[in-house]
């Protein structure tokens, strides 16, 4: 699996360097759309149907900034944003496939 070298938050954008050497420049408003936690994405009911949660708060420029990340254990990082949330706990293999750099473009479109 890869695994990130190194982070850093760079404008708007948190660049990745990951240890085989490849870097991402994932935008942090990309980042937020993509949150993984149940409250983002709503958890899928037993049919497999994705309920979204009544209570999905509104977003503002804060639940854009990222504030901080931890690493939770040695695949993921737990993301934590300006406006307070902090459940999604983003998969460096997650991370990796929200890179979309022309590189990892093509790589997904040739099925490798
Ligand atoms: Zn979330
Ligand atoms: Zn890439």
């Amino acid at each position: 699996m890869d695994q990130p070298e190194s982070y850093q938050k760079f404008g708007e954008f948190l660049a990745v360097t990951w240890q085989d050497g490849h870097e991402s420049l994932l935008s942090q408003e990309s980042l937020r759309r993509a949150c993984p936690c149940a409250n983002c994405r709503g958890e899928p009911d037993l049919l497999g149907r994705r309920l979204m949660p009544a209570d999905k708060p509104d977003l503002t420029a804060d639940s854009y900034r990222l504030s901080g990340l931890k690493a939770v254990g040695h695949y993921a990082w737990q993301l934590l944003w300006a406006d307070g949330h902090s459940t999604g706990i983003y998969t460096y293999d997650y991370l990796r496939r929200l890179c979309d750099c022309d590189i990892c473009l093509e790589k997904e479109g040739s099925g490798d």
